[in-house]
């Protein structure tokens, strides 16, 4: 019987699962993921995790819960870093991530947890396969050709997620080689940014689906994924230095990019409450937006009390201040014409 290998729904899953998962197909074991965040997998997480964590580390631990009596190996990498960029690694409960898990759950079944430090080194993701794949006694040319065939996958996926496709979806597409459709579209008044971490943006239930809602509301909206690659990089080149976490420095390069290239009408933040770097990313994208022009900002927190109510009368408030700005911007242009 082939062996299975879990990977929790949350944190690096929306956008590395693509890759490991085709990596470990190939190699012959069988890919399991939990089952989307639910209610579930909320309270299995506060009860397990410890009470200061934020809410993305309170959901792992309800994923990996969900998941641990399932499989028979857990993929439960050490994040450290993914991008050459001086200093950057991942935020500190990342890196610690394996161990908090140890500790707060037990029962759990062999755990897969090497270091994903891609920021040093020659060729350093394949370097990390073959470490990977040697501790499930794989060698050789068929680790050569899983490799091939995990970046061949999450290309793919990553193509889907920067034309806008709905994370779970560019998975699903990428994952099966069924086709997916690029989204057109409608003419839309208003177009947003929605910033912030892929673990809070791409799951619908922490984010009492935003995205489906700003849709229906007739908004088009934008994604740190959604900016080119090769433009992200040179975001926020005024600032004195980096950031020095993975994520944050995305979000804020792409904050950078909304405001001066892609000029959306506004910036939604989302947060996690008690999010250590994000106290730092929002103010300072706060700032820069005030320094564009007074582009309209918002900060959404979201934790485990979130409710969708709430999240919606200020959303709702947020996109009519929006419509009425422009109203009044247009009224003064044809004023002055
Ligand atoms: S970056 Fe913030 S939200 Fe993400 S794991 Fe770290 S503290 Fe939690």
């Amino acid at each position: 019987m082939e062996m299975t290998i879990g990977f929790p729904r949350t944190l690096f899953y929306f956008l590395y699962y693509p890759f490991w998962y085709a990596f470990f197909t190939e190699l012959g074991f069988k890919v399991v993921s939990s089952d989307p965040t639910n209610r579930s997998s909320l309270d299995l997480g506060m009860r397990e995790a410890v009470n200061d964590a934020c809410l993305p580390i309170k959901l792992y631990h309800g994923h990996v819960t969900e998941l641990k009596d399932k499989v028979d190996i857990l993929f439960m990498p050490r994040m450290v870093s993914i991008r050459k960029l001086d200093r950057e690694t991942f935020c500190p409960k990342f890196l610690g991530l394996p161990d908090m898990v140890r500790n707060s759950i037990s029962g759990l079944p062999r755990v897969i947890d090497q270091k994903v430090d891609l920021g040093r080194g020659v060729f350093p993701l394949w370097r990390l396969c073959q470490q990977v794949a040697g501790d499930l006694n794989c060698r050789g040319w068929p680790v050569w050709r899983a490799f091939q065939k995990a970046r061949r996958m999450q290309k793919t996926f990553t193509d889907y997620l920067a034309a806008g496709i709905p994370a779970h979806q560019a998975i699903e597409a990428a994952i099966t080689g069924r086709a997916c459709q690029t989204p057109e579209y409608p003419p839309s008044d208003v177009r947003l940014a929605i910033l912030g971490y892929p673990y809070l943006i791409y799951d619908s239930f922490v984010n009492v689906c935003l995205f489906e809602k700003l849709a229906r509301m007739g908004i088009q909206t934008f994604t740190v994924e959604m900016v080119p690659s090769e433009r992200l990089n040179g975001q926020g080149k005024n600032l004195p230095k980096n950031l020095f976490w993975n994520f944050s420095n995305r979000t804020v390069q792409a904050a950078y990019y909304y405001l001066e290239e892609e000029k959306t009408d506004g910036i939604i933040h989302m947060t996690a409450f008690g999010c250590g770097p994000d106290a730092m990313v929002d103010k300072l994208m706060e700032l820069e937006a005030k320094k564009h022009g007074g582009v309209p900002f918002i900060t959404l927190s979201l934790d485990e009390h979130t409710g969708e109510a709430g999240v919606m009368t200020r959303i709702e408030a947020f996109v009519d201040m929006l419509r009425l700005r422009r109203e009044r911007h247009e009224d003064i242009i044809s004023r002055q014409g």
